[in-house]
């Protein structure tokens, strides 16, 4: 099942376009994505059940309209919106600590974003000054609360996986005497996530996918696979949830592969025109326009 914020509500992707879930279910599920996730069990149910049969008209209803994807520019919201907790994880690929230069770490090494850094695919990110590098992630979210979470049950707790950027401007995120992360990472616009949230099910291997991100009639900057995370997502979901209880709807940013670009000699960082593509197997392809504040 996969699923989208389109102007601010709630839609379920068909092959042939988006459906309304505010409609298509008569009112029992309203329109904001981010409540999708207070029940997510009888959702995913319902809208499992809504778009294997076909969509509509089998309780007596007429059928809704489908919607057709909206194209640049247009209103696609983050699919979750309004998280409580955004957690991001650091040095979560091989390939990324050796470009780094650093030793594989004990423990995850977490973050936040905060959550007005959320935001859609097509959306332009305004560059504030400084070095904005691109950050390609697997982007977790949790379906069901869990704490002290073992590793084999794990996945169950995920609603979903979506594309995102951890996008980062790496002076504030590394000057001062301890690091910024959470707040050189959370600008406006720092975290696209989309277009569509993905439900695992979907997924050949969830823990194998090819992910990547270029440049728009460029360059491609990062070319990897999940499987080479330190962590793997079982193991984030263990770790984190053996200290907070993660709830419905919390995103879990689970890290980024080799090819950013202050890893690079000569360093590389976003300009205003650039677009940047990112993608993950099976999941989706988010695109985001560049530009100056
Ligand atoms: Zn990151």
């Amino acid at each position: 099942m996969r699923m989208a914020n389109i102007g601010g509500r709630l839609v379920l992707r068909r092959p042939d376009g988006f459906l309304d879930v505010a409609e298509a279910s008569g009112g029992r599920f309203g329109p904001d994505p981010q409540q999708a996730f207070d029940g997510w069990d009888a959702f995913a149910r319902w809208a499992r059940g809504y778009v294997d049969g076909g969509g509509g008209g089998a309780d007596g209803r007429p059928a809704p309209a489908l919607r057709p994807a909206p194209g640049t520019g247009a209103p696609w919201g983050p699919p979750v919106p309004r998280p409580a907790q955004v957690f991001a994880v650091g040095l979560n690929y091989r390939d990324h600590v050796a470009e780094s230069g650093l030793t594989v770490p004990d423990e995850p090494a977490v973050f936040t974003k905060f959550p007005t850094s959320l935001t859609g695919h097509e959306h332009r990110v305004a560059l504030p000054e400084g070095l904005v590098d691109w950050e390609v992630e697997l982007v977790v979210v949790i379906g069901r609360h869990c704490h002290r979470a073992t590793r084999a049950e794990a996945w169950s707790r995920v609603a979903g996986v979506t594309v995102g950027q951890d996008l980062s401007e790496r002076r504030l995120q590394l000057t001062g005497p301890a690091p910024q992360f959470s707040l050189g990472k959370s600008y406006p616009g720092f975290g696209p996530t989309g277009p569509e949230l993905v439900t695992v099910d979907e997924l050949p291997d969830p823990d194998d996918l090819e992910i990547g991100c270029a440049l728009e009639g460029g360059e491609v900057l990062q070319k990897s696979r999940t499987s080479g995370m330190v962590f793997d997502v079982p193991e984030l979901i263990v770790r984190l949830s053996a200290v907070c209880p993660l709830l419905p709807g919390d995103m879990i940013f689970t890290g980024t592969p080799a090819g950013v670009g202050g890893a690079r000699t000569p360093q590389k960082f976003l300009a205003p025109d650039d677009v940047l593509v990112s993608w993950i197997e099976g999941v989706g392809r988010l695109r985001n326009p560049m530009g100056s504040v």
